[in-house]
Parts: C-alpha cells; structure tokens; sequence
C-alpha cells in the first residue's frame, strides 16, 4: 500500500490529468479553488512518487469529510506572527496544507530575517504524508523536520491497557548539494494503518510484536488489532516516548487535540481527524555554515559508499522520473476518480 510499482501498469494517465480530476472531485464537494489546487497537487503527488496510501486512495476520505461538514474545504486560516521564529496558525477546522500555504509568507520572512521557523498550526485536518512539504522546503535551501498528532487512537505502548496514541508520523528533510533533496516520513508505529489493513484485507499475517488484540495480548491477526486491539509503536519504548514527544508538541505547542481528546468528535463516516502539528524549517547554511549542502553531499556519498545504497526518497524520485516518462499507472481508485469502468 505505502509503495507503488510504477513500470507496471499498462493504462497510464499524465500527473496534471490525475491532479485536475482531483480539483474537479473536490471543488464539486465545496472546496474553495485554492483548497481544491493545494489539496489535489499534494494527492497527485503521492500517487506520482509511490506513496499510494496517501494518494488517490484518500481522496473518498477528503470528500466525504467535505460533504458531511467535517472539514471546512473554504476555510481561512489565521496566521499570527508570535515572534521573530514563530508562527501560529488557526486552520479554522480547514486543511492543514493550505494552513501552511498560508503561513509561507510569514514563513519566508521569519527565515530571511532569523534563519529559523518554528510553525505551529491547530484545527487541521491532516490526511496525508508529510514529505510533499518538507521536500520543497529543502529545495528552497532549508532543512526542516514535522510531525502530526495525527488523530486516530490506533497505537498501545507496552504498559498501556489501551490505545492512547495514534499513529503520529514524523518527517525530516534536508538539501544535498547536486542532488535531490534527502527525506524521510514515517508513521512511528510498527506499521502503517493503511498497511495494517490491507494485511487484514488479504488475510495475511503481520510480524511478531506489530500489535495486541482487545485484552491486550500480543497478536500476528491484523483484524484482532483492528478490532479493539491496536498497533506497537516501533522501536518499544523508544518509538513510544518519540509518539509522546510527537502528541506533546504537535497537539500541546499548536494548541491542536491530542489524539485521545478527538476520536469521539468525528460524525460517522468522516475519515480525516482535527488535530494539529508541527514543522520547523532551518537555514542550515546560516552564521558562515555554506559548507553545509556540500559536506551533506559527503556524507550521503559516503554513506552510499558503505553500501547504503537505498537512501530515504530514492525509490520516490526513480517512481517519479518513471511517471514523468509514461504517465502514472491507472489503478482501480483511479479509474473510479475518472468514472471509469
Ligand atoms: P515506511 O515504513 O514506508 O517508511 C517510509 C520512509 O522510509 C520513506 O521516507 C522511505 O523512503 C524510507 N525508507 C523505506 N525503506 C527504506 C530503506 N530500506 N532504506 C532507506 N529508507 C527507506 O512509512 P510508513 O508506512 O510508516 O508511513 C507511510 C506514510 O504515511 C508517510 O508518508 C507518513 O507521513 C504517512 N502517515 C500519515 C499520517 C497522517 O495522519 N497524516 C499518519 C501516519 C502515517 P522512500 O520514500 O524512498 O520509500
């Protein structure tokens, strides 16, 4: 589910074709034009590079979200400078990438005058990956890292006797000089939701440790974890205190829900969760640091070198660069986006 074949499919559709499909789908369901761009290009996006679970296959939760009232596809943000480094944003029950959109001003000005952003956004939804984002802030010459409470009580640390986190993804970027940008997003749980239930979807088994059923035992049944059980975060402990650290700054700092405070407040059928989250943006090359994108570049060769030769975005930029060439493959959840048999 998280990863994409691209030389595969024999139907294939351009990027910009998906990506207007997507508007169409949208501004239909009452998004504002611009909501509907931002949204779709971040959706195309995901579909393009790979990252099926967050691609097309979400666009069913956008508009059902959009349609029962849930999400504000017309929202405007309030964006407040609350120090030289640091911006709030109140997405107003709106999506948290035109939140951010919104922020970029601000954003620009805070890094050109103190090399650093701190931007915190509350009563967003956000549905999708984190990379799309860091990746163009890393084009423009800055690393950045964020992370979501991402609102879904999914994840039970060991000691718990029930789920009181979700699966609350963490993502970092950074420039490399003559190179793609270096970037990595993940969920910090032992796996995905969407690949969880896929697994459940196929009947297949999940490796040892990935969950526990409803009283808590450990479980290899997908659906035991989905049915009252719930995830691991990865890593034991440590995954676990990285989930904590994510909920207390991405839902405590912005303001935003914790993932226990908002399960209860979705209507039925709503798929995206009002929470908040996090990015902070650096100028790395700042106080005489210019050396920063090349000596990265030594590093990521170095670390090539050694036989680490799968960097974070590799397989996104070659999905890319194959579906600039032939298009993207059709999939079932696009032939239905495009109303086909
Ligand atoms: P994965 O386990 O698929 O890991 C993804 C990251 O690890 C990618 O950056 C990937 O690079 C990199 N990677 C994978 N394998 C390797 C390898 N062998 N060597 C080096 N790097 C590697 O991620 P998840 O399934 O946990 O998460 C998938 C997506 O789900 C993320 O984008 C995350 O943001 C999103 N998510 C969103 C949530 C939300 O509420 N909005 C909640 C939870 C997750 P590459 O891109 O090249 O494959």
């Amino acid at each position: 589910m998280t990863s994409g074949d691209v030389g595969q499919a024999p139907d294939r559709i351009p990027f910009e074709d998906l990506a207007e499909a997507i508007v169409d789908r949208l501004r239909e369901a009452g998004a504002s034009e611009d909501v509907s761009r931002i949204l779709a290009l971040n959706c195309a996006s995901c579909e393009r590079d790979g990252t099926l679970s967050h691609g097309v296959f979400r666009v069913r939760g956008y508009l059902d979200s959009l349609t029962r009232g849930w999400a504000d596809g017309r929202a405007v943000p309030e964006v407040e400078s609350v120090g030289p480094s640091y911006i709030r944003v109140d997405g107003m029950g709106g999506f948290a990438q035109p939140a951010l959109a919104a922020a970029g001003p601000l954003i620009a000005e805070a890094l050109t005058e103190t090399g650093v952003a701190v931007v915190a956004l509350r009563d967003t939804h956000h549905f999708s990956a984190l990379w799309p984002e860091l990746e163009g802030f890393a084009r423009d010459g800055y690393a950045a890292i964020a992370m979501i409470a991402s609102g879904k009580l999914a994840v039970v640390p060991v000691g718990a006797d029930r789920a009181v986190f979700s699966t609350n993804p963490f993502g970092f970027a950074t420039p490399v000089d003559g190179a793609d940008p270096l970037v990595f997003d993940f969920s910090t749980s032992s796996m995905s939701h969407g690949d969880l239930q896929l697994a459940a979807a196929e009947g297949d088994q999940v490796p040892p440790h990935t969950g526990v059923d409803a009283e808590g035992a450990e479980t290899q049944d997908p659906r035991a974890i989905l049915d009252g059980g719930g995830l691991r975060p990865f890593g034991g402990h440590k995954g676990a205190l990285l989930s904590l650290m994510i909920e207390t700054l991405a839902a405590g700092l912005t303001g935003g829900s914790f993932t226990y405070e908002v399960d209860a407040e979705a209507p039925e059928g709503a798929h995206t969760f009002r929470t908040g989250q996090l990015y902070i943006v650096i100028d790395p090359s700042r106080g005489g640091n210019e050396a920063y994108p090349s000596r990265i570049r030594a590093f990521a060769d170095m670390l090539r070198d050694a036989g680490m030769s799968r960097l974070p975005a590799d397989r996104r930029y070659a999905n890319r660069a194959a579906a600039a060439a032939l298009g993207i493959p059709v999939t079932d959840v696009i032939r239905e986006l495009l109303g086909r048999e």
